[in-house]
């Protein structure tokens, strides 16, 4: 069977036509081969405007359910997830390129997202809070937003979306979603088992809406009024163009940006554990992964034998189709990303680096872009180490002390995720401790990706600042009022006022 043709009967066990148009502007490609799946007509501004009509309207409505009722359209969609999850994952695969396993999982993680949020949706508390006044009562409500926007990436090109979803809808928002345009047809899937789920919920049509197209469609949804939280995913350089506009309009921007994660090895650190966090963080999906291990900072005692590991470790990789399941290596999504992987490298060779494996090509599937994942070893960290290059390119840094390790750690301007292998429980401590790594997420003998759903996920500086996922991250998704309730027969002033 074709890739294209794969594709086709995955949408009919989902019960919904691709809707793919000759005459499109949107090729939907596989990184697999490169071949091209079909066409879509991408949004335009009016089109835009138009969803985020329908969406509105539907929130309207739906903010007058109830939140544990809300939550019953979330438990269909989770369970539907459950059915369809074999089907999603594979196109994820085809879609993204990142290897059946992980292809699953980010289905799992949808799954894992409804779970929480069902919970939630019987959980969204605000406080009582003690009033100066006699006969006085105060309290806060946290109530339904309005319409989300979803602007997602093309490296997890559905689980993000259903972090912001998932919990929105428990919210009592509706959602228009912009995914990546090099990743339409796993939203289209989506947003026919989300339909699915609305109807067998008896949810209102319209609450989740999918605009297609590239920046510009993004741009139209980002001024849009009517949208009064705009959670976009994706580079720095995305960021720091939303969130302006965002601003200017007085909307509320959630983001989360790029990474530049690191890994403290220490002296004490178990090597066996460190080797397999490395290896899995810094080439699983290719090296695409927001979390992706960018740099190892190695205590020079243990620098020879972890990179003799490494190194050996890397050069067994199987390199391939990611619809094979022996490969752990797929594709990079596109020319562009191998062109900016090889330019990277160039660059390392002109700092004084020098490449232990990889950094070549690999001749796996014709027609795709695979790359050798590579391992550098960096004199100093350079402008390039402290650049985000989206491919498998780890360099490895060596310190003499933690106190010079941590400054080198935090020396970048990214601030997602973070690990120290130590078994010394002082440095591991001080390196989860305010005066520690500056990152969103800090491991301790784990890796830097394969985060939960139930912690808050997101991080600090470049990263944006937004917290998606768990924890109290719903808040997000909802406004806070604050009511005084006077119950006596009197109307005493705050702050003691005397207003005659
Ligand atoms: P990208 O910034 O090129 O695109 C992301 C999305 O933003 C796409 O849907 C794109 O069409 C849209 N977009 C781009 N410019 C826009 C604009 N001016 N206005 C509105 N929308 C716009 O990113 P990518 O190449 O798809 O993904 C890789 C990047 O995403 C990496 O930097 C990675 O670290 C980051 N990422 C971050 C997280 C996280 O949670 N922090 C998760 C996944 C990916």
């Amino acid at each position: 069977m074709t890739i294209a043709a794969h594709v086709t009967s995955i949408f009919e066990r989902i019960g919904a036509p691709v809707g793919f148009d000759s005459e499109g502007d949107i090729v939907c490609r596989t990184p697999i081969d490169g071949s091209e799946l079909g066409r879509l007509q991408a949004d335009s501004a009016t089109s835009v405007g138009e969803k985020v009509g329908r969406a509105h309207a539907a929130f309207e409505q739906w903010r007058t359910v109830p939140a544990p009722t809300r939550g019953a359209f979330v438990r269909e969609l989770g369970n539907l997830l459950r059915e369809h999850k074999d089907d999603l994952g594979a196109l994820v695969t085809i879609e993204a390129g990142k290897i059946l396993s992980e292809g699953q999982g980010e289905v799992q993680e949808m799954i894992d997202i409804c779970d929480l949020a069902v919970g939630l949706s019987r959980q969204l508390h605000g406080l009582t809070i003690a009033s100066e006044r006699p006969g006085h009562r105060m309290m806060e409500q946290w109530h339904p937003l309005g319409v989300v926007g979803v602007i997602s990436a093309f490296n997890f090109p559905v689980a993000v979306w259903s972090w912001n979803a998932a919990l929105a809808f428990v919210c009592g928002d509706s959602v228009v979603w912009k995914p990546s345009e090099k990743t339409v047809l796993t939203a289209l899937a989506c947003r026919a088992i989300a339909d699915e789920a609305a109807r067998r919920a008896g949810a209102p049509e319209g609450l989740l809406q999918v605009v297609v197209g590239a920046r510009e469609v993004g741009e139209a949804l980002v001024d849009d009024p009517r949208v009064p939280l705009v959670s976009a995913t994706g580079s720095t350089r995305m960021g720091k163009e939303v969130a302006p506009r965002v601003a200017a309009r007085l909307g509320r921007s959630l983001l989360e940006l790029g990474g530049n994660n690191a890994a403290i090895i220490a002296p004490t650190a178990d090597l066996d554990l460190a080797v397999r966090g490395i290896v899995f963080s810094a080439v699983g999906t290719a090296g695409q992964r927001c979390t992706s291990l960018r740099r190892v900072i190695v205590h020079e005692s243990v620098k020879d034998e972890l990179l003799q590991r490494l190194v050996a470790a890397y050069e067994t990789l199987p390199i391939g189709s990611p619809l094979d399941s022996g490969t752990l290596v797929g594709p990079l999504i596109d020319g562009s990303a191998a062109a900016g992987f090889e330019k990277a490298l160039d660059q390392v060779r002109s700092d004084g680096g020098t490449v232990l494996t990889g950094g070549t090509r690999a001749e796996a599937v014709e027609g795709g872009h695979y790359v050798h994942p590579a391992i550098v070893d960096m004199p100093e960290q350079t402008e390039i180490v402290r650049t985000e290059t989206f491919a498998p390119l780890l360099y490895v840094l060596t310190y003499r002390d933690l106190d010079e390790a941590i400054a080198l750690h935090n020396a970048v301007d990214q601030g997602l995720s973070s690990a120290i292998f130590t078994m010394d429980v002082r440095e591991a401590e001080l390196f989860v401790s305010a005066t520690g790594s500056d990152c969103g997420i800090a491991n301790v003998n784990i890796g830097t990706s394969g985060a939960e759903i139930g912690g808050a996920f997101g991080g600090e500086k470049d990263t944006g600042g937004g917290r998606e996922s768990g924890s109290d991250a719903w808040r997000n998704y909802m406004r806070r009022t604050t009511n005084t309730i006077n119950y006596s027969t009197e109307l005493p002033l705050a702050q003691g006022v005397d207003f005659g």
